[in-house]
């Protein structure tokens, strides 16, 4: 049997646990059918790539202030 290197397609039951990203993938008008997954960052409920998605437009200048 081969297995592709291919992303899995998460959905919600695979990220209930609490640490998997609730990030939803796929279309922003259609209602999420998959999600990410990803080990989350700290305490919040997605990963790392997705926290710094979520906050860019509002909350970037103090995340950066942060990092330096
Ligand atoms: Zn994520």
């Amino acid at each position: 049997m081969i297995t592709l290197a291919k992303e899995k397609q998460l959905t919600i039951e695979d990220v209930s646990d609490n640490k998997s990203c609730r990030y939803p993938l796929g279309k922003v008008e259609e209602p999420p059918k998959y999600f990410c997954g990803k080990n989350r960052w700290s305490n919040y409920s997605y990963c790392e790539e997705h926290v710094k998605v979520c906050t860019k437009d509002e909350n970037r200048d103090s995340i950066q202030t942060k990092a330096s």
